[in-house]
């Protein structure tokens, strides 16, 4: 019996698969955007950085260059020297004698005749080039400053500034582009990993449905298959499982209704047989041995059919006897003597063609049931003056035993029961000869477990041929 039904569990929010996808989604799209926002951003402010260091370096060295070339180094003559090279779109020019003293500044209010107090004019005094550069206020506010030095010696400092907008603007309206492509991406990736993660957990929730209602015994379920990706893969393997559960669910029923069936019938024969003689008082005695002899050929067929039930049960458990090297053709000599008597009885000619030297490897009971049962069968559904022949030889790597008679034969449309536990071609012609239904399922199951097959045909002119094939054993006794 199964345990009753675990009710469907209701799982908090931050338990559920979908709700750590989305999670798991929206951080990695979330500093993917960040990272979007802000890399191009700091990378384009950089290489302007860099343009202005070299342009502002490059126009203060000239400056410093042309003044270290005038005579002395005074206002007017900065002025002039300001005026010829052009330099007019700076915010402030500012030119200072080796004291730090200001000769000329377009700054307003202009620091003229007073001392310069910016760092910047101080290091480049010290012999230092200098920049520096910010970006602030919507605007990239840059500013350098340099040396005016003759013969090894500072006689003086130049001072330029610089206020650009124009390049801020752009980078500030990049940023703002960024910003809003990156909000309707984040918005499309809500939705899309809202839409993906539901499909997901639907389908993850629509198998595991399936699997409680196999579980709660109902083995017809079946989950739709759809697409090809892994979870489709799932769903096509859950359907052949259940199907396999399904397959030996109605076996195992099949076997049981069957089993009792077979039990039943020689149980109800005994009863009947003991009844009668019980109840009739004048019974002559021939009459009542006759019933007690048929009891006990009635005992003998419950005790037949539950031993080869036992051997089919210890099977199926996986029980296997110890393996030995067996010599195929001898041990089918001695089964068939063992049939002699029976064949005798049948007007059944009973023949052997066995070569010697043919091993295999397996239990020698398995090896008795598969001879036994094949060659019991073909002297049972065998015709009076008719023959069996069994023979034994190795043919490349395998061992080959064949067991033909020129019996009734088997209707083509029963071959492919034959092996079937309980069934029988002909119910009635089964039993009356002691048949149980099992001997070819016993032979099926024992060579299956040897690494063997097993063929069913009919013979040549009638009757039936069944030939099985085993892995061989070399002399030794190792697998060819
Ligand atoms: P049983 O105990 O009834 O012989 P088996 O499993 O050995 O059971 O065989 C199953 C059925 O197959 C038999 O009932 C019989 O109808 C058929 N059968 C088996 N061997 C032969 C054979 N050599 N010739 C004809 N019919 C056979």
């Amino acid at each position: 019996m199964t345990a009753a039904p675990e009710a469907k569990k209701r799982r908090r929010l931050t338990q559920r698969v979908q709700f750590r996808l989305v999670l798991a989604f929206l951080a990695l799209i979330i500093a993917l955007l960040a990272l979007l926002n802000s890399y191009p951003v700091a990378a384009s402010r950089d290489i302007v950085f860099s343009e202005k260091e070299s342009s502002l370096l490059e126009q203060a060295g000239v400056l410093a260059a042309s003044l270290a070339a005038l005579d002395t180094l005074s206002g007017d003559g900065a002025a002039q020297v300001v005026q010829l090279l052009g330099l007019t779109g700076w915010e402030r020019v500012m030119v200072t004698d080796a004291a730090g003293l200001v000769l000329y500044d377009t700054g307003t209010p202009s620091a003229e005749g007073r001392y310069a107090l910016f760092a910047e004019t101080a290091r480049a005094l010290g012999s230092e080039r200098v920049f520096y550069s910010r970006f602030s206020g919507g605007a990239f506010r840059s500013s350098a400053a340099m040396p005016i030095a003759r013969d090894g010696a500072t006689i003086g400092s130049v001072y330029l500034s610089e206020v650009d907008s124009g390049q801020a603007e752009i980078i500030l309206a990049f940023r703002d582009r960024l910003f809003a492509v990156s909000v309707v991406a984040l918005a499309a990736a809500i939705a899309l990993t809202l839409v993906f993660t539901l499909r997901l957990t639907r389908r993850i929730t629509r198998l595991s449905e399936a699997v409680r209602t196999v579980r709660e015994g109902n083995y017809a379920q079946r989950v739709a298959v759809e697409g090809g990706d892994e979870l489709s893969e799932l769903y096509a393997d859950f359907n052949s499982m259940t199907e396999t559960l399904q397959k030996t669910e109605e076996q195992r029923r099949r076997f049981v209704s069957d089993a009792s069936h077979e039990l039943k019938t020689p149980l109800a024969s005994i009863r009947l047989l003991a009844d009668s003689i019980l109840g009739s008082e004048d019974i002559d005695p021939a009459t009542a041995r006759e019933f007690i002899q048929d009891i006990s050929d009635e005992t003998e067929r419950l005790q037949r059919t539950t031993e080869k039930l036992l051997d089919l049960s210890r099977r199926d458990d996986g029980a296997r006897g110890e393996r030995k090297a067996v010599d195929l053709g001898r041990a089918a000599e001695a089964t068939l003597r063992r049939l002699a008597p029976l064949a005798g009885k049948s007007g059944v000619d009973l023949r052997c063609d066995c070569a010697p030297g043919c091993l295999i490897s397996a239990p020698e009971d398995d090896v008795y049931q598969i001879v036994f049962n094949l060659a019991e069968n073909a002297v049972k559904y065998n015709v009076p003056g008719g023959s069996v022949d069994v023979s034994v030889r190795a043919e490349g790597g395998r061992v080959l035993l064949a067991v033909e008679d020129t019996g009734i034969g088997i209707p083509p449309e029963d071959l492919p029961n034959i092996f079937s536990r309980f069934y029988r071609v002909d119910k009635a012609r089964s039993r009356e000869r002691g048949g149980s239904g099992l001997g070819l399922s016993i032979v099926h199951d024992a060579v299956a477990a040897l690494g063997g097959e097993i063929r069913v045909e009919p013979g040549e002119e009638r009757g039936t041929r069944f030939t099985v094939s085993f892995p061989a054993l070399d002399g030794k006794g190792a697998a060819k």
